[in-house]
């Protein structure tokens, strides 16, 4: 049994969600000291934790980084934690990309890093990390996601994966109560939240750009339905390609749910409750990773880099320390039916590329 399959045999029989790792946290701690590196547990207060190696030649510190946390699913009622989004994988890749780097004596110079990063799912894994001085050493940052079948096959690596900037938006309206018979004596939160709905239907980027703001969910409830209701709460998650664009379209949906909300005497309360930046990938990094993915899979295995409207909490590294190098590239495992279903699998053998790209990479950077 490969190595890398024997830790995702155990990772995913023990899905935790963010911030709560610390079965999975305790397992790769323990391989990873028993590999040779200087591991930091408990980053920050978190179950991040950082493991570290010195060749004690000069050259650049490499970190690459894997994600651990699983995701809150309700199945028949009940809820569960569940690896749909494949974070077991990352975890069984770099750990095993870990121990075969030390195994084969990959580094000759610089200082090897691997960042495995609670609560990607939340959107705040990543910060919690940087705060807690995970990257403050560091030059050069890989992550990588499995992808699904549709857009990378297995067989097939993408060295460039363009996450877009992802924001939640939650507005609470206030209005005034009265009796259903009397409208004209309160003021309809309701209406309030609908017509915010509308006008943030209303916005428009320019249309050359990947974006979209809409409303995700609604709920009011006065409780009876003879009353004009004094509360309502809107969510509203916002997509867009760069982190300008964002701040574009991210004022002119406050402005719009403002007005709204203003045009029939209501108020809004707007909390920004998730922020997550859109990829800021260095070129020099995707030719490295290019390269990387090419000695294992050859030149046809070099997909293109693919741009996607999802969010990746991974591009808080590059956001907060604009002067790391980063790179985030995709690989092909015959992923289905999607990401974050119920029913995700994939072929677990592809891990074992995830490995030999990975250790590529290092050789490349460190070798
Ligand atoms: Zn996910
Ligand atoms: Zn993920």
């Amino acid at each position: 049994m490969s190595q890398v399959f024997k830790h995702y045999q155990y990772l995913h029989t023990i899905p935790e969600l963010g911030f709560e790792e610390h079965k999975t946290s305790a397992y790769i701690s323990e391989q990873l000291k028993k590999a040779g590196y200087q591991v930091t547990e408990h980053v920050n207060g978190t179950t991040g934790l950082v493991a570290l190696y010195d060749s004690g030649k000069s050259g650049p510190t490499l970190a690459l980084r894997a994600d651990m946390d699983a995701l809150g699913h309700i199945i028949d009622g009940k809820h569960c934690a569940m690896h749909t989004c494949g974070h077991d994988a990352h975890s069984s890749i770099a750990l095993t990309t870990a121990q075969q780097v030390m195994q084969e004596n990959i580094v000759k110079k610089g200082r090897i890093k691997f960042i495995f990063q609670p609560a990607e799912e939340l959107g705040s894994g990543a910060l919690a990390m940087i705060e807690g001085g995970a990257i403050d050493d560091v030059d050069i940052i890989m992550g990588l996601h499995l992808r699904p079948k549709e857009e990378c096959p297995k067989g097939f690596a993408t060295p460039a994966m363009y996450y877009s900037a992802s924001t939640t938006i939650e507005v609470d309206f206030i209005g005034v109560p009265a009796h259903g018979a009397r409208p004209h004596l309160g003021i309809n939160a309701l209406d309030a939240a609908s017509l915010a709905i509308q006008s943030v239907n209303a916005i428009h980027l320019n249309p050359a750009l990947c974006y979209s703001a809409k409303a995700t969910r609604c709920l009011c409830d006065a409780g009876v339905t003879n009353s004009i209701p004094a509360k309502a709460n809107v969510c509203w998650d916002l997509r867009a390609p760069t982190n300008q664009a964002m701040d574009e379209l991210k004022a002119k949906v406050l402005q719009a749910i403002e007005f709204a909300a203003r045009s029939i005497g209501a108020s809004a309360n707007a909390v920004v409750s998730k922020e997550i930046p859109a990829a800021e990938i260095n070129d020099e990094v995707t030719e490295i990773i290019a390269q990387g993915i090419k000695d294992v899979l050859g030149d046809k295995g070099l997909i293109a880099p693919v741009y996607t409207p999802g969010g990746e909490d991974f591009f808080n590294y590059p956001r907060q320390k604009p002067t790391i190098k980063a790179g985030f590239w995709g690989l092909g495992v015959d992923l289905q039916p999607g990401l974050h279903h119920p029913n995700m699998h994939f072929d677990l053998d592809a891990m074992d590329i995830g490995v030999n790209i990975s250790k590529a990479c290092v050789q490349r950077v460190l070798g």
